[in-house]
């Protein structure tokens, strides 16, 4: 007891509270353990955290020394909930476990069964789990709003014209004269000839209704006439910056608006209220607890929808951790001029990070390329933001902690963005990102790593890539595009997501499959495209967890299951190592839980 009178009560309270954040920070950052063995066992490199801290290493030294300080090694805190079952924990140093459990939404014990059950009182929950636990599933690049939009319209996924014209013509039939039928998902790539379609074969359908098609991609609409009326778009309309109209020989319009260009039709479009807008979130988020996801970074939100995320996390209602990222003028403004808000509700939230686009999309032949287009030969892609305007947002967003995730397909997109962070003095702590670096020549490799440039990938897209990005890059450039193995052999940090409703599907568990076997997630394809791109299940299921974490800055919480992260894990139906990875995509979800709450139980439905 003469230890502890060294120092006031209150002050061995703080000093308590240090350490015990210290080896809380320990714990998580080299995924160590659960036990007063392995605590003690990093006692040696305290001292150096202390100094950092403020606090004296005589301080340090005899707070371990007294028995006060052991019994805060002794105790820990009673579990809310036990998990029982077979655990993957993706910390290399305990791959497997037994049970974990969780308090306060945090993980406190995870290993063999009677280790963690010791933790449980009367009043402690036990659920089994039924399957596999993972650490939760991520998904680096979604839209969040546009999930939920897209399970209200017309889902034009996989279809061939004439079903996606015959869809339109019974929505037409079914719906009043003058009411918008709208769409998304649509590729020519699965029809023959796979040609961009025009206004005329749309009016055959639904001369009454004004319709609106998005391409797969998000980044081109087609439309019919009675849009490109409304809208007054017509011979004379110049294309407007970063936006094409496509035209015929005669310059008349096809009904084919190319990025900026789709702005020219919003005005005329029904604008979603408030209401409408918090329904297509919630409708996302349920989707998300669907497929297994604990957490999504949302690619370009206004301050509308970054408002409906507070009110939600307010509420209590925020089933998935969102990681937004500001995009237009208004958001970027405000936060550049406010600050970060890096962490609101227990990660729940965060915007810290700004999305910016440099280019359009490589479908719809907006994604910028040094050379032409194989498949075009007189365009080059569309260029959605200038290098000076790009430089300044850099330097401005570094210099207030922010984040910059610049969307750059082509391979001139690509190098602009490096080039531009080099400029501004970028470095690996800054964990600025390329959002999709779909098409990256061998010389740009390197600059990634050298700048610690993250790759937020999307496996999925292998399936809109083989049915197109042959014809429209050629054989000479091919090998650049979707280069997933080459990034990671090179060093580059991974982080995957899916950029849904923009691709073929939104659930992990088709990135998974897509970035194992290099098929699309439909696994029709006989064999992966260019399938020395594969990456293994390992390396796969760390850019959809770990990665993740790391890109939203998130690493010591989430991304393993180990003590001191947050205890969102996915349960899925079977081993992914040990299942042959044509199966990979017949795996389920079973269970998804967020801050150790259920957020989806597949007994439940
Ligand atoms: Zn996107």
């Amino acid at each position: 007891m003469g230890h502890q009178l060294c120092v006031p009560v209150h002050l061995v309270m703080e000093m308590t509270n240090a350490v015990s954040q210290m080896l809380k920070s320990l714990r998580s950052t080299d995924g160590a353990t659960r036990n007063r063995t392995a605590w003690t066992r990093h006692n040696t490199c305290l001292c150096c955290l202390g100094a950092a801290c403020g606090l004296s290493l005589v301080a340090i030294v005899s707070l371990l020394l007294t028995p006060a300080a052991v019994a805060i090694h002794a105790q820990l805190p009673a579990a809310d909930t036990v998990f029982i079952g077979e655990i993957l924990t993706l910390d290399r140093s305990h791959p497997k476990a037994e049970a974990m459990a969780v308090s306060a939404g945090r993980i406190v014990a995870i290993g063999s069964r009677s280790e963690v059950e010791a933790l449980a009182t009367k009043n402690t929950h036990k659920v089994e789990i039924k399957g596999v636990a993972l650490p939760g599933f991520a998904d680096a690049h979604i839209h969040v709003a546009g999930v939920g939009e897209q399970l209200e319209k017309l889902n034009l996924r996989g279809l061939t014209k004439a079903e996606v014209l015959a869809k339109v013509a019974e929505s037409a039939r079914t719906s009043p004269d003058g009411s918008w039928i709208t769409g998304g998902g649509w590729d020519e790539g699965f029809w023959h000839p796979a040609v961009f379609p025009t206004a005329k074969e749309l009016d055959a359908v639904s001369a009454d209704h004004p319709v609106v098609l998005s391409r797969i991609d998000g980044h081109s609409t087609w439309i019919n006439s009675k849009v490109l009326t409304l809208a007054k778009i017509a011979r004379d309309t110049p294309d407007p910056d970063g936006g094409l109209i496509r035209r015929d020989a005669a310059h008349v319009p096809t009904g084919m608006l190319v990025d900026r260009a789709q702005e020219l039709i919003r005005s005329v479009m029904p604008k979603a209220t408030h209401a409408e807008q918090e329904h297509r979130i919630r409708l996302a988020f349920q989707q998300f607890s669907r497929w297994g996801l604990t957490s999504v970074h949302d690619a370009g939100v206004g301050l509308e929808t970054i408002s409906i995320y507070k009110d939600l996390l307010r509420k209590g209602e925020l089933p998935v951790r969102v990681y937004a990222m500001a995009n237009g003028e208004a958001a970027i403004t405000h936060y550049l001029a406010n600050g970060p808000e890096s962490d609101l509700g227990n990660g729940m939230l965060a915007v810290r990070s700004f999305k910016l686009f440099l280019d359009g999309a490589l479908g719809s032949r907006g994604a910028e390329m040094t050379q032409a287009y194989s498949d075009a030969p007189q365009e080059h892609g569309l260029e959605l933001i200038k290098d000076t305007d790009l430089e300044r947002i850099v330097l401005s967003a570094r210099q207030k902690g922010f984040q910059v995730n610049t969307h750059a397909i082509g391979d001139r997109a690509v190098k602009r963005a490096l080039v531009a962070f080099e400029k501004g003095g970028v470095t690996p702590n800054d964990r600025f990102r390329i959002e999709h670096a779909s098409i990256v020549t061998n010389e740009d490799l390197p600059l990634f790593v050298r700048l610690g440039i993250i790759a937020s990938i999307q496996p999925v897209f292998v399936g809109e890539y083989s049915r197109w990005a042959d014809d429209r890059v050629g054989p000479a450039r091919v090998h650049w595009v979707l280069r997933t193995h080459d990034l990671l052999n090179a060093g580059v940090i991974l982080a995957a997501g899916t950029d849904y409703p923009a691709s073929d599907s939104g659930s992990p568990l088709h990135t998974l499959y897509c970035a194992v076997t290099r098929q699309a997630a439909d696994g029709k394809s006989e064999r992966g495209w260019y399938s020395d791109q594969r990456i293994d299940v390992d390396q796969a299921l760390r850019t959809m967890t770990a990665g993740p974490a790391y890109a939203a800055f998130r690493e010591k919480d989430s991304g393993a299951l180990t003590v001191g992260r947050y205890a969102d894990f996915t349960v899925i139906s079977a081993d992914p190592y040990k299942v042959p990875s044509d199966d990979l995509r017949a795996l389920t979800i079973r269970m998804t839980v967020v801050a150790g709450s259920v957020t989806f139980d597949s007994a439940e439905q």
